[in-house]
């Protein structure tokens, strides 16, 4: 059955191309776009018309790198942000209500909180948690999941004991006495998340992943997100993926990074690289290769004029990184790589290098994750290697004040998105959720404004035009992910994922870009999300 979509501001993003009136979807896919008329002609008798009223049509958004498992799985645990819990009592109530509905054998969970927004200035304690939640294990996630603070329950089962030194790779947070104060950071935050993650889905069985799941694709695509790649693919949650995949309720583009200790599992289920079907796919492995930027733990030269004072933290040696590369490479994936640092940044380009050399290119479009402190010398660097740069705008209004405290004069050239652009560096866009919000339309504000929360302007001159902003998110992570013959913009013989918005993202007010209201969102043709009913479903 056709579809004629009129009475629109399509934004097609196809190069060279301004807007349209009117597109016409035939099974899932786009067979015209145009003028009214044009596409009338084209449809077949009897097709269905949705009028839109003068609403804007831009392609479905492409998150590059989100972890899609996550999101859903703290979409279930205790609100536990700010400002919706203003300070500890708040985070202790929501907890006690949490443990109310909390199976036996999991633990009580809450996610969201920022301790310098916390009316007490201070990480909530393992005390606080003792208060609310007494003789089972509970945790709360900070924001970042770089660090997170759990019960005496919870510390005792993690094997976290008063007077055990620092892991290698992370730190825990100590009283005036000298014990646990509860809160951990770094490695061990992410190997107790990772660890609960699994846990807990392995206890839910099927239906629940498959809730999981669904519950992560109906928050993105009400943001008017149609794809996602998900950047810590593991076993597990491959499969809750598949589940819901296969029972039709994958209401998302899935693109996999398998983690890269994961890959023999894939291999071995005969998974590895293929693609699934037209919502999930397993093309590509993850790699990290340094710490964060918020926790001060990328690799970089010189050091940190803020706690913990160090240069960052590499997790291989060029030699280890190297050899994995070479090998992921040819078993034909796709190769990411976390790289935050200067350092890590030269070190991963060194190893791109040495794998490519004598190849035409860069045909599977490695990529650098993030690549904060990729300055001018590196990027021109990565541009001629041809590699693709997936980064997160939305970092500079949620994280910027913390970069600038932490990297001084070099703060102005941190993502900096306008000068990758002219060194030839293909850009794609992103959000790193559940790091920060999933929402694409803060990322496209912020590319544009790059604007922190304390209001200082990050690197003036790297602010993108709202175009550039919005290819990001459509046509350049359609192409990093492998996908820009079928999806990224709107063009005949894409698949028909696209965004209805109350508003053109083109036209408005920068600052009013993030109130842009997501009318539908659309994927093969159908809806997967509207505010208000528009297409028949
Ligand atoms: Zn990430």
């Amino acid at each position: 059955m056709d579809l004629i979509v009129e009475d629109a501001v399509v934004v097609t993003m196809a190069a060279g191309a301004g807007t349209a009136e009117s597109l016409l979807v035939r099974d899932g896919w786009i067979a015209a776009v145009g003028a009214a008329d044009q596409v009338r002609a084209a449809a077949a008798a009897g097709a269905a018309v949705v009028r839109l009223d003068g609403a804007t049509v831009i392609p479905g958004l492409i998150d590059a790198h989100c972890h899609v498992a996550d999101v859903g799985y703290l979409a279930a645990a205790a609100d536990c942000s700010q400002p919706s819990a203003p300070d500890i009592p708040a985070i202790q109530a929501r907890l006690r209500e949490a443990a109310g509905r909390t199976p036996e054998g999991s633990w009580v969970t809450g996610a969201g909180y920022v301790e310098y927004k916390l009316r007490e200035g201070r990480h909530p304690t393992r005390a606080d948690l003792d208060q609310a939640v007494p003789g089972r294990p509970a945790v709360v996630y900070h924001t970042s999941l770089h660090a997170a603070v759990l019960n005496t329950a919870a510390l005792a089962e993690a094997g976290f004991a008063d007077g055990q030194p620092d892991p290698p790779g992370g730190a825990f947070g100590r009283d005036s006495g000298g014990g646990l104060d509860g809160v951990i950071y770094e490695g061990p935050m992410f190997a107790l998340f990772e660890r609960n993650l699994r846990e807990d889905l392995i206890r839910m069985g099927a239906a629940e992943r498959v809730r999981l799941v669904q519950m992560a694709a109906r928050r993105l695509a009400a943001l008017g997100l149609t794809a996602a790649c998900d950047a810590d693919m593991r076993r597990d949650t491959y499969a809750a993926f598949a589940e819901a995949d296969a029972d039709g309720l994958l209401g998302l583009r899935i693109y996999g990074m398998v983690v890269h200790d994961q890959l023999d599992w894939l291999q071995e289920a005969g998974l590895q690289g293929r693609r699934h079907s037209p919502r999930l796919a397993t093309e590509a492995v993850k790699i990290w290769a340094d710490g964060g930027m918020s926790s001060r733990t990328a690799a970089i030269y010189g050091t940190y004029p803020v706690p913990p004072y160090g240069s960052g933290i590499m997790y291989f040696s060029p030699a280890e990184l190297t050899a994995m590369v070479r090998d992921f490479d040819s078993r034909g994936l796709q190769v990411c790589i976390h790289a935050q640092g200067d350092r890590a940044i030269e070190i991963v380009l060194d190893t791109y290098a040495e794998v490519l050399a004598g190849r035409d290119g860069n045909p599977r479009r490695h990529r650098i994750e993030h690549g904060g402190a990729m300055y001018p010398p590196l990027a021109a660097r990565a541009a001629a290697l041809g590699i693709v740069v997936v980064s997160q705008p939305g970092f500079m209004s949620t994280l910027g004040d913390g970069f600038a405290e932490a990297f001084g004069d070099h703060s102005d050239q941190l993502y900096a998105f306008a000068s990758w652009q002219r060194a030839g560096v293909t850009v794609a866009g992103s959000s790193d959720a559940p790091v920060i919000t999933p929402d694409p339309r803060l990322g496209l504000r912020d590319a544009v404004l790059r604007r922190t929360g304390a209001g200082r302007v990050l690197g003036p001159a790297e602010r993108l035009p709202v175009r550039d902003a919005l290819a990001l998110y459509t046509t350049r992570a359609a192409f990093a992910s492998h996908r820009e013959r079928e999806a990224g913009s709107l063009e005949v013989g894409k698949r028909a994922d696209f965004v209805v918005l109350e508003e053109n993202p083109l036209e408005a007010e920068p600052e009013r870009i993030t109130d842009i209201g997501v009318l539908a969102t659309v994927l093969d043709g159908e809806p997967v999300y509207q505010s208000v009913s528009l297409f028949p479903n």
